[in-house]
């Protein structure tokens, strides 16, 4: 023999209930209860210079809407939950529909989303005036040559983002190029090396103190 369920909030028969002490039909279950915890209205930061997005204190590879709009939603999943979303403008305001799915349940929720655009920490060096060792390239005819640091200096950076050319400078006799980094440096010194033959010297320069103790750019002088 099959006993009919009924749900004991709208009396119809039903084929499950759900919940703990209290059980309903799968329609009664989502009106008094929420299939996942989800806030209003939720906040994501990007970096106004390359796209990236900040989760969980990290600046992460998300770049497209989609992908952004998972990881920050991701954070509130829950095992066995289907989740899936939607978005649209609406009044200047971006919305997100997110359905739900457990079992015969369905159900959503509609979260407002503030997005805050910031410079990571990786692209403000890059505006600043950081830097930790200088090429300054002296000669003549020195546009080959500027085109293999710029283009060494662009490969590194692929690599790695804490290696970057902050800055380049035109002056009378030839370039100078800051580095962020000495690593850098010295891969740039290399491939001068193996493609030209030219004069390296190096010299320190004094830039302040920092909790007491004397820092030092790395000046390298080129000469070609
Ligand atoms: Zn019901
Ligand atoms: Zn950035």
């Amino acid at each position: 023999m099959e006993l009919s369920k009924f749900c004991p909030r709208c009396g119809e028969e039903t084929s499950s209930l759900y919940g703990g002490e209290k059980k309903y039909c799968p329609e009664c279950y989502t009106d008094v209860n929420s299939l996942a915890d989800i806030p209003d209205e939720i906040e994501i930061e990007t970096c106004s210079v390359c796209g990236r997005m900040r989760h969980k204190g990290e600046w992460i590879e998300a770049y497209s809407i989609e992908d952004q709009l998972s990881e920050a939603f991701s954070d509130f999943t829950e095992e066995d939950i289907r989740m899936e979303l939607q978005f649209w403008e609406e009044d200047e305001e971006f919305w997100v529909r997110v359905h739900l799915h457990d079992r015969e349940m369905k159900d959503f929720e509609d979260v407002r989303v503030e997005w805050e655009e910031n410079q990571c920490s990786d692209c403000a060096r890059f505006q600043g005036s950081f830097y930790k060792a200088k090429i300054q390239l002296r000669g003549h005819d020195l546009e080959k040559v500027s085109e293999v640091i710029v283009d060494k200096a662009a490969e590194l950076t692929n690599m790695n983002r804490s290696d970057f050319l902050s800055n380049v400078e035109k002056i009378d006799g030839g370039y100078d190029y800051y580095l962020s980094t000495e690593k850098m440096n010295k891969k740039i010194l290399s491939e001068l090396r193996s493609k030209f033959d030219p004069d390296i010297e190096r010299s320190y320069e004094l830039v302040g103190e920092r909790d007491g103790q004397r820092v030092y750019r790395n000046i390298v002088s080129v000469r070609l």
